[in-house]
Formats: C-alpha cells, sequence, structure tokens
C-alpha cells in the first residue's frame, strides 16, 4: 500500500467535498392509485407493485374504526 506523502489543507477538502451533495429520492407516480411514490418500491398508499397487490394497506378509515372498537372495550 503506498503512503500519503503530504496532508493537504482543509480549505482543498472542503473544495472537493462541495460536489457531494444528497440527491432526492426518485419519485413517480402510481400505475393503481396515481398517488406520488417512490420509484421501484410498494406503493405505500394501496400496496400495488407494477399491478400487482403484494400488500394489503388498511385505508384510513377502516383503522380509524378499529382504532375506536379498541378503545371501546378497554
Ligand atoms: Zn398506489
Amino acid at each position: 500500500m503506498s503512503k500519503v506523502k503530504h496532508r493537504h489543507s482543509k480549505e482543498r477538502g472542503r473544495k472537493r467535498r462541495t460536489h457531494y451533495k444528497a440527491e432526492a429520492p426518485s419519485s413517480s407516480s402510481c400505475s393503481q392509485c396515481g398517488k406520488l411514490k417512490q420509484s421501484h418500491q410498494i406503493c405505500p398508499y394501496c400496496g400495488y407493485y407494477a399491478g400487482i397487490q403484494v400488500k394489503y394497506i388498511e385505508a384510513a378509515e377502516d383503522r380509524k374504526a378499529r382504532k375506536e372498537k379498541k378503545n371501546k372495550t378497554s
């Protein structure tokens, strides 16, 4: 392994790092529900991927109803 001969300045390192940027994840609209979702990922709103239901996603109203039911019993 070769060794670094000279240290370089903070400025030099910082200048190099100006090119390092965080990219926003690419997004596309869901073919099933049309909502914006991350590409190559299951839609978090309907659970579909490439036109196939992969995951069951409970609707917001159903979730609310279930929570209320749970609160009544306890
Ligand atoms: Zn969807």
